[in-house]
């Protein structure tokens, strides 16, 4: 071979090796997304073939669960079945039934922590609101009187959903952001994605591994510090990880902080003594109803659930302090 040939050969490679190489990391290169959501900042960040459309397609799906599952929005099916009389049955879409369905279960479970019907008594608090206040001790009583996970009726064969009581009221909000965080990574997965992280407002999912074979590193925020100030850091893969905490949403009035997770049985803030509540587990939407459930039952109760559900690991941080793993 002359050695003009071997030059021209040795350039050949060399291209051969630069177009591999470029085709591997456009393959692996990495996109973040940011939207608003479900009344909170939404960010997925994935790598691979198709990461972008992926992304664009799961926001889709975030979106359209929002609108369906908003108690805020008038127009959701979640707002029709709201509005409507005790002793009547309403037929509802196979989603809806199957999460009330899987709300009733956990609430069951976690003692009745975690309870789907306190909308009557959130709307009194209006924390989300401009307006939140504190409510009277009579308001509250009769709010409670329309609550209660109890006074659902689910005949599954008709998919139908009956209230017990007149006024009741249902409030997704503490189990919908993870729903929707686990169908959100079921599309992101259709679309052969393997590794993905998506941040719904602190409720995340991590689809594989980071595309640096590492496990994802979730910051657990310490609360009523500047954002990234961390009291831990938890490794996950294939598994969600959500956090409750009081620092989320809350407003004083006279010196006193009142938040945003209710105590089912007082229709009060909870106090109990957690300052923020972590669950893992790979079942989004039971990590984010648990970590609410988790927060409102305390630290005996935290114990009580880890022991009750499957591959469910839960970290909570205590109001003196201490870190507690369960
Ligand atoms: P999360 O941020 O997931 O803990 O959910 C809190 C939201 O769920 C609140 O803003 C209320 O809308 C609703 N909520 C409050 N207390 C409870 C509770 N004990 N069980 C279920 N939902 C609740
Ligand atoms: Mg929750």
């Amino acid at each position: 071979m002359t050695r003009r040939n071997i030059m021209a050969l040795m350039a050949l490679i060399a291209m051969a090796v630069i177009f591999t190489a470029s085709a591997y990391f456009y393959r692996m290169r990495t996109f973040r997304r940011t939207d608003y959501a479900l009344n909170t900042v939404i960010t997925i960040t994935a790598s691979g073939k198709g990461a972008e459309e992926a992304e664009r397609a799961a926001i889709g799906e975030i979106r359209r669960i929002d609108a369906a599952f908003n108690a805020h929005s008038q127009t959701s099916e979640l707002a029709k079945l709201n509005g409507s009389p005790s002793g009547e049955w309403v037929h509802v879409s196979d989603e809806l039934f199957a999460l009330i369905e899987k709300a009733l279960k956990i609430s069951a479970k976690t003692d009745g922590a975690f309870d789907i019907t306190l909308k009557p008594v959130s709307d009194l608090w209006a924390i989300n609101t401009e307006n939140p206040r504190v409510p009277s001790d009579d308001e509250i009583a009769n709010a409670l009187g329309k609550t209660g996970y109890k006074n659902i009726a689910l005949d599954r064969d008709k998919c139908a959903v009956m209230f017990k009581k007149d006024g009741m009221e249902l409030d997704l909000g503490a189990i919908a952001k993870g729903y929707a965080a686990d169908r959100a990574a079921a599309i992101m997965r259709k679309n052969g994605i393997r590794s993905a992280l998506l941040d719904l407002g602190g409720n995340v999912f991590a689809i594989g591994k980071r595309a640096d074979g590492k496990k994802w590193c979730i910051g657990l925020q310490t609360p009523y510090k500047q954002r990234g100030q961390y009291f831990k850091k938890i490794y996950i893969e294939d598994s969600a990880a959500v956090t409750s905490g009081a620092y989320e949403r809350y407003f004083t009035e006279n010196g006193k902080m009142y938040h945003h997770i209710l105590d089912p049985k007082t229709g009060m803030p909870s106090e109990s003594k957690i300052k923020s509540a972590t669950v893992v587990c790979p079942d989004s939407a039971l990590a984010d109803a648990l970590s609410t459930a988790v927060f409102v039952s305390g630290e005996d109760g935290a114990e009580k659930i880890a022991k009750s559900f499957k591959n469910v690991k839960i970290t909570v941080l205590l109001n003196d302090g201490r870190v507690m793993e369960y």
